[in-house]
């Protein structure tokens, strides 16, 4: 994203193997950052890892504490610092509310919620004074429109986003009161076709929300003033603005990135 310099700056991307997460990777690195890749897919992280100059991967189930603790001490080593954690890793359970299997849901909420919760502890934990890290830095949670709509066929997903949204802004009051230096924000991107994207347009047709995928694609467009889907970059290059010192009074905040379907 020209203009934006995260030259020297070390990050951690979450769910980075793919889709969303890994467009964020290669936009903060052609913003001149180093970074991190972290996710459950070994095989593929490494192989998107290596595609990206400067670029590591480390395997990291979000739900884990114990693994986040070994990942961002892996990053601090290898990165020579931690600035930027892009907590991205997530899923989405397409069904309706007469039908939510506990199980899913609850693999959903740990994953969605709890992995969220627990990467912004290992951020503050590295990058507040004192830290591994030690330098402060920012935090960019990754949420949904899904958390400013009422979308149908996607209750128990939209929760988990409208979790992330207010542990966001807790999260930013938190540092700020603590004097951990460190920036909290969320984005809310509306819908991409990435592996999930599509996975939805399909499974909420399959529940006969809508006629056909196309149908709920149309749906979703009608309902977005800049008339089409999302793509990858222009979800990466939110994130890089968020961890970009041009952002640096942006605190706190969830960002629609989602051509104004969530007003
Ligand atoms: P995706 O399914 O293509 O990629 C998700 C990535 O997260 C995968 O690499 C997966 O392996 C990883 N992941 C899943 N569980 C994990 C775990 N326990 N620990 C570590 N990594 C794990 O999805 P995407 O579309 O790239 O979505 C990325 C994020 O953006 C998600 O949080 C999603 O909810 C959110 N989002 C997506 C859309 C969309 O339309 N695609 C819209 C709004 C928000």
């Amino acid at each position: 994203m020209a203009g934006l310099d995260l030259t020297g700056r070390r990050a951690l991307v979450t769910g980075g193997a793919r889709g969303l997460g890994q467009g964020m990777a290669e936009a903060l690195t052609a913003a001149g950052a180093r970074v991190m890749i972290a996710d459950v897919l070994k095989d593929l992280g490494e192989q998107t890892a290596a595609g990206i100059a400067g670029a590591g991967f480390v395997e990291l189930d979000v739900t884990s504490d114990a693994q986040w603790e070994t990942a961002i001490a892996h990053t601090v080593a290898e990165l020579g610092g931690l600035d930027i954690v892009v907590n991205n890793a997530g899923i989405e359970v397409t069904q309706l509310i007469v039908d939510a299997d506990p199980d899913e849901h609850r693999r959903m909420y740990e994953i969605n919620l709890l992995g969220t919760t627990l990467g912004v502890k290992h951020a503050f934990r590295a990058m507040r004074p004192g830290g591994a890290a030690g330098n402060g830095g920012t935090v960019i949670n990754v949420a949904s429109v899904a958390a400013t709509i009422a979308f149908p066929g996607i209750a128990g997903y939209s929760a988990t986003k409208s979790a992330v949204d207010r542990l966001t802004r807790v999260a930013a009051m938190e540092s700020g009161k603590l004097g951990y230096g460190v920036r909290v924000n969320c984005i809310y991107p509306g819908l991409v076709p990435t592996e999930m994207g599509v996975k939805l347009a399909v499974e909420t047709s399959q529940l006969g929300l809508f006629e056909n995928p196309d149908a709920a694609v149309a749906a979703v467009i009608e309902l977005t003033p800049s008339g089409r889907l999302g793509e990858v970059s222009d979800i990466a290059d939110a994130v890089v603005f968020l961890a970009s010192d041009q952002s640096r009074f942006v605190n706190g905040v969830g960002l629609p990135v989602d051509g104004g379907m969530g007003m």
